[in-house]
């Protein structure tokens, strides 16, 4: 079970606390997102930019872009140390809206963001003293954003994973990116070079959510098209440069029953492939789940998947047990 930013479903995403409350349910996993400072720091934040999780619009007014973003990569990491996290939140008529209004209330109590070194070292102090040893689900954020930024996200993560000793397929650590590109450079040439072998996952979503976009030969940048890895085939091609496929969890289902009997998944696990679907949220379930225990049940009964990626690691470990 890999806890999705944390125990996100009951403390701010992201953040260190959620991290431990979901070492403390029994996570196996957390689940992280690595996005690039100006200054060529690791932040651990889902987004791109910092708006929707923090008061860096009130703080550094003037610094977004013209989408009205508050980009990281536009500022340095201690400009960001110095920012308040609280729960996620949308801007409705100039005030803060919670995007799950049953979760941590937003502006309440204090969080703040933290680095990449600073969850590997959290982790790895708790398995210290704890003995529990929590593994992680690295996300690189848009790599391709990065490298139109002039940054070398892979790299630099991979160097890190370097220092921290994940480097073989035993370690407690798998890296994922939607950008296919990127995995197929990591497996060819940014591991090697780091000496970084930790299995690789293909996170897979709708071609039309614009997540990912590719360079041209002509050096334009187009929206990435997902639709071949759902067809008869793509699995195949996948096991080409990943270990495992990281699927939307409705991609696993079709009118609430398991497409054709988990046909995904099972096309996934012929090719080789192990499934991590995200996101399992009690209080966002798919249509045709009644419940986040028939939900869990499915995946894991009819898909056979081998790790269910949620924000409540809890009712996760309750409804398999
Ligand atoms: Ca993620």
């Amino acid at each position: 079970m890999i806890a999705h930013r944390g125990a996100s479903g009951y403390l701010p995403e992201s953040t260190l606390p959620a991290k431990a409350l979901a070492a403390g349910m029994g996570a196996d996993y957390v689940e992280h997102d690595v996005v690039m400072t100006r200054d060529d720091r690791l932040l651990i934040n889902h987004d791109l930019w910092l708006d929707n999780v923090s008061d860096v619009a009130e703080r550094f007014p003037g610094r977004e872009r013209a989408d009205g973003h508050f980009y990281v990569i536009d500022f340095d990491l201690d400009e960001i140390l110095s920012l308040s996290v609280t729960e996620r939140f949308t801007v409705v008529d100039g005030r803060a809206v919670a995007v799950f209004p049953d979760r941590f209330p937003v502006w309440q109590s204090h969080f703040a963001f933290h680095t990449l070194e600073d969850e590997i070292e959290f982790l790895q102090g708790l398995r210290h003293s704890s003995g529990r040893d929590v593994g992680m689900f690295t996300e690189l954020k848009s790599p391709w954003f990065h490298e139109q930024e002039g940054k070398d996200l892979s790299a630099a993560v991979y160097d890190v994973l370097a220092r921290y000793g994940y480097r073989t397929p035993e370690s407690r650590c798998r890296v994922m990116s939607f950008d296919a590109h990127a995995l197929q450079r990591i497996r060819a040439e940014v591991g090697p070079a780091a000496g970084v072998d930790v299995p690789l996952t293909q996170l897979i979503c709708r071609t039309e959510g614009h997540e990912t976009y590719e360079r041209m030969p002509d050096g334009t940048w187009e929206n990435y098209d997902y639709d071949w890895m759902l067809q008869p085939g793509g699995m195949e091609r996948i096991r080409e440069w990943a270990d495992g496929i990281g699927p939307d969890v409705r991609m696993l289902l079709r009118h609430g029953e398991p497409m054709a009997a988990g046909e995904l998944a099972g096309w996934a696990h012929d090719a080789g492939l192990y499934v991590t679907p995200w996101t399992v949220r009690a209080d966002d379930l798919p249509h045709c789940a009644p419940s986040l225990q028939a939900l869990v049940r499915l995946l894991a009964d009819e898909c056979a998947v081998e790790g269910i990626i949620t924000d409540f690691p809890d009712l996760v470990i309750e409804a398999l047990a």
